[in-house]
C-alpha cells in the first residue's frame, strides 16, 4: 500500500548534510537548498573539490543547456564539525564504508541518515552508524550525470523524475513528515510507502535490466527500448529475481507485468536518450555497481537456493565489459609512452 501524505506538518526548514557531492548529492542538495534548507556539501574526491573551492561554486546544467554557477558550502569529512538534523548518503556503494569511516566523528544518536543509492547493501552499513528509527531508506528515478569535477548536469525539466522513501522500521516520524514536505518543497516528487524492503528491491530488480543491459553494450536506454529482443531478456531476469523475492517474502510494490510495464515507459518514453548511471561510471574507467544489484539478486537466490542463472551470467558480463575496458586503457597508455618515447629518442 502507499500512502500519499498530504499532512500539513509545519514548516520547518532543516539542516542537511549531504555525503558525496556527485551527480546525485548535488541534484538533492541543491534542489533542497532553493526550498529553503541549509544544506552543506561533504566530499572527498579532490580534484571536484579543488575546482569548486576555484570556481567559487558548482556549474549547473539542465539537460547540456544553461549552464549557471550555485554556490555551495563544501567540506571534506576531516574539516566538518557541524551537527545536521539529517545526513543524505548518495555514494556509489563501494564508497560507502570508507566514508562512513571518515564521517564518524560528527554522528551523534540525535541525527537521521536517509539515502536513495542503488542496489543493496548500504542499509546494513548505514545501520552501524545509525538506529533503525533513525534510518530512512529510498528510491529514486531521477536522472543526473556529472560531466567532470565542478559540474553537474540534471536531466529532465524541473520537476522531472520522481521517488519513494519509507522509514526502516516502516513507521514514520516526524522527522520522515518533514523531509517528506521539504522533497516535496524542491520538486523531487515523493511517495511515501509502508514496504522499507519491497520497496527498495522493487527498484533494485528495476536496476538489474534498465542498467545492466545499457551498460554491457554501451547503448542508450531507447536503443534497448526499440531492440525486439528487449521483452524476453528483460522478462527473464524480472522471472528471475521476482521468484527469489517469493522465497524471501519480500513483498514487490508492483506485480512482474507493472515492472515490465514501467521498464517500457522508463525506455522508450521517459528517458530513450538517457544512459543509466552505471554506464557512467564505465566509460569513465569507474567500478561499476553490479555486483549490488544482479550480484545482490543472485546472492540472495544462493541464500534461498534458487540459482539465479542469468543474473549471474549477467553480472560476469558486466565484469568482462570493465575488464576490456580496463585492457583497451592500458594499451591507449602503453601506446602514448611509446610514442612520447619515440619524439623523445
Ligand atoms: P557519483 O559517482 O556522481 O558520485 C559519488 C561519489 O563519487 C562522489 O563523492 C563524487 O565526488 C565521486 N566521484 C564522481 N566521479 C568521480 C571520479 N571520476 N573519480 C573519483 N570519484 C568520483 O554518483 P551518483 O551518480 O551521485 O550516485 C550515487 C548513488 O545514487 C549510487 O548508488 C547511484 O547508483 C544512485 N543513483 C544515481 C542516479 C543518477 O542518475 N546518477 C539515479 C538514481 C540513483
Amino acid at each position: 500500500m502507499v500512502i500519499n501524505d498530504s499532512q500539513n506538518w509545519r514548516m520547518i526548514d532543516m539542516k542537511f548534510a549531504m555525503i558525496g557531492a556527485g551527480a546525485m548529492g548535488l541534484r538533492y542538495g541543491i534542489l533542497l537548498q532553493e526550498a529553503g534548507n541549509d544544506v552543506t556539501f561533504i566530499d572527498t574526491w579532490q580534484p571536484h573539490i579543488d575546482r569548486i573551492r576555484e570556481q567559487g561554486g558548482v556549474y549547473v546544467m539542465r539537460d547540456h543547456k544553461d549552464r549557471q554557477l550555485t554556490k555551495i558550502k563544501l567540506e571534506t569529512p576531516e574539516s566538518y564539525n557541524g551537527d545536521p538534523d539529517m545526513f543524505i548518503f548518495f555514494v556509489k556503494q563501494m564508497q560507502l564504508d570508507g566514508y562512513l569511516k571518515r564521517c564518524a566523528h560528527f554522528f551523534n544518536d540525535r541525527q537521521y541518515a536517509f539515502t536513495c543509492m542503488n542496489g543493496m547493501g548500504h542499509i546494513e552499513k548505514l545501520q552501524k552508524y545509525f538506529a533503525d528509527d533513525k534510518i530512512i531508506g529510498g528510491t529514486a528515478l531521477i536522472a543526473t550525470v556529472l560531466p567532470g569535477p565542478g559540474e553537474v548536469d540534471f536531466m529532465g525539466k524541473r520537476g522531472a523524475g520522481k521517488m519513494n522513501m519509507c522509514p526502516l522500521d516502516e513507521k514514520p516520524d516526524e522527522m520522515t513528515h518533514k523531509l517528506f514536505n521539504e522533497l516535496d518543497k524542491a520538486q523531487m516528487h515523493p511517495t511515501l510507502t509502508d514496504d522499507f524492503t519491497g520497496t527498495l528491491m522493487t527498484k533494485v530488480i528495476f536496476n538489474s535490466v534498465i542498467n545492466t543491459l545499457c551498460t554491457m553494450f554501451e547503448i542508450p536506454m531507447g536503443e534497448l527500448g526499440n531492440f525486439k529482443g528487449f521483452y524476453s531478456m528483460g522478462r527473464q531476469l524480472i522471472d528471475e529475481a521476482y521468484d527469489i523475492c517469493a522465497r524471501a517474502d519480500i513483498h514487490l510494490v508492483s506485480t512482474r507485468d507493472e515492472e515490465m510495464a514501467a521498464l517500457d515507459r522508463n525506455v522508450r518514453i521517459d528517458m530513450p536518450l538517457h544512459y543509466p548511471s552505471m554506464y557512467q561510471d564505465m566509460i569513465k574507467d569507474r567500478p561499476t555497481e553490479v555486483d549490488y544489484i544482479n550480484g545482490y539478486i543472485a546472492e540472495l537466490g544462493r541464500k534461498y537456493h534458487y540459482e539465479a542463472a542469468t543474473h549471474l551470467f549477467v553480472t560476469q558480463a558486466v565484469h568482462l565489459a570493465e575488464f576490456h575496458r580496463q585492457n583497451e586503457a592500458k594499451k591507449r597508455v602503453a601506446k602514448k609512452q611509446a610514442e612520447l618515447q619515440r619524439q623523445t629518442a
